[in-house]
């Protein structure tokens, strides 16, 4: 039987039969939200949505993630990701379920994320579909995206390694209500650290000339550092530069000794993204020194580029075109320069890393007043089930 035809009504089918549940889930996960790896009860709280599905469940996967695998068939195995952390910030949605929990909030649509799953997870083992699913399908429920690399940990644990394809959608904030968006090719940027110590030598604020005076070296690396992008980088290769942290000094009549920066680096394109600890090393030195001072820098390389598969983003763009119509598939122009940590994932295995848009009038991902529409979440469930359906199908 065509894929296709199973897929017709799958939408409204998700929203009847689990669409109270899914959206109790996500109430239920917004108002208590957990960081990092310690998302315990939210753990919890999905297992009980996915109790009495035919499962074969992973606890304790990358300290509290889960994997839930449904066995249907000969076919690939395909993995569905989301991730279920939050961010501590203090939430101002006013939401009847908003954060019982102080400085903490969903703010980056985890919590829908996670539902959408536990909706694909049903809609694949007990609905119309589950006669139709030609492979197995591995739910996989993330920890720590937010800071923390819970999809390397996942990685490093095996989740991917019998994994032929895998995706992820991720609500987004500026895309018309319900659009599909994805390519191929970066989609999201690396994101890498750094912490930087200046050197002088301190003094009185009135004798200049017996100090190196470390706030004014520091403002001139700053200033340095910023034409590395500028007029270092192919200017039609995307990458951005932010120092985000600047300090130094006690007390106003004092020349300090020492001044630290911290800052973070995005980039789109890996050797790229491998030279720029070396100029940003440079460059500081460089000015630091002629300043008679000295620079440190201390370089973290974090989550890599989220890299799509061409095949799999294009066959994305396919299912949801079918399932939703032609209008509300989109092909972004541009990568974001946000990172996702999804990329350890693609780096394993093919796959899609996919945005879902929740209107244009949304306030941005982590910001207090996120908020989003809940008719997503069967929408995102139904897309879900799709793509693992039609990954699952024997290449004819
Ligand atoms: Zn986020
Ligand atoms: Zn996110």
């Amino acid at each position: 039987m065509d894929v296709s035809q199973s897929l017709e009504g799958l939408q409204a089918e998700v929203e009847e039969d689990y669409g109270e549940k899914i959206v109790a889930l996500r109430r239920d996960i917004h108002r208590e939200p957990e960081l990092g790896f310690d998302t315990e009860k939210t753990a919890e709280k999905v297992l009980a949505a996915l109790d009495g599905l035919p499962l074969d469940i992973d606890t304790g996967v990358a300290r509290n993630g889960i994997v839930a695998t449904l066995q249907g068939g000969e076919g690939p195995i395909v993995a569905l990701r989301a991730d279920m952390d939050a961010l501590p910030i203090e939430e101002e949605t006013k939401l009847p379920f908003a954060s019982e929990i102080e400085g903490r909030m969903h703010a980056c649509g985890h919590d829908g994320h996670t539902s959408m799953l536990v909706g694909a997870a049903h809609a694949l083992s007990q609905g119309a579909l589950s006669d139709h699913l030609n492979g197995t399908v591995k739910f996989v429920f993330q920890p720590a995206e937010e800071g923390g690399g819970g999809g390397k940990v996942m990685v490093d644990e095996g989740v991917a390694d019998d994994v032929s394809s895998i995706f992820a959608l991720h609500l987004w904030p500026g895309l018309p209500f319900g659009t599909v968006a994805t390519k191929a090719g970066p989609i999201m940027a690396a994101a890498d650290a750094f912490e930087m110590e200046i050197r002088g030598s301190g003094g009185h604020g009135a004798m200049p000339h017996l100090a190196a005076d470390a706030v004014v070296i520091a403002a001139q690396v700053v200033t340095a550092l910023q034409t590395i992008v500028s007029r270092e980088v192919d200017p039609v290769e995307p990458a951005v530069l932010t120092v985000g942290e600047i300090g130094a000094g006690m007390a106003f009549n004092i020349i300090p000794e020492k001044a630290h920066l911290g800052g973070t680096v995005r980039t789109l394109n890996s050797d790229l993204r491998e030279t720029m600890p070396r100029r940003i090393e440079a460059v500081a030195r460089g000015v630091a020194k002629g300043m008679r001072g000295d620079a440190n820098l201390d370089y973290t390389f974090s989550y890599p580029v989220t890299v799509n598969d061409e095949d799999a983003a294009n066959r994305a763009l396919g299912v949801a075109g079918g399932l939703f119509g032609e209008e509300y598939v989109l092909e972004p122009p541009n990568p974001s320069m946000a990172a996702e940590d999804f990329a350890y994932f693609l780096e394993k295995v093919p796959g899609a890393f996919i945005w879902l848009g929740v209107g244009e009038d949304v306030s941005g991902l982590h910001s207090p007043q996120f908020a989003f529409d809940e008719e997503i979440l069967p929408r995102g469930s139904a897309l879900l089930a799709a793509l693992a359906l039609e990954a699952c199908q024997p290449v004819s």
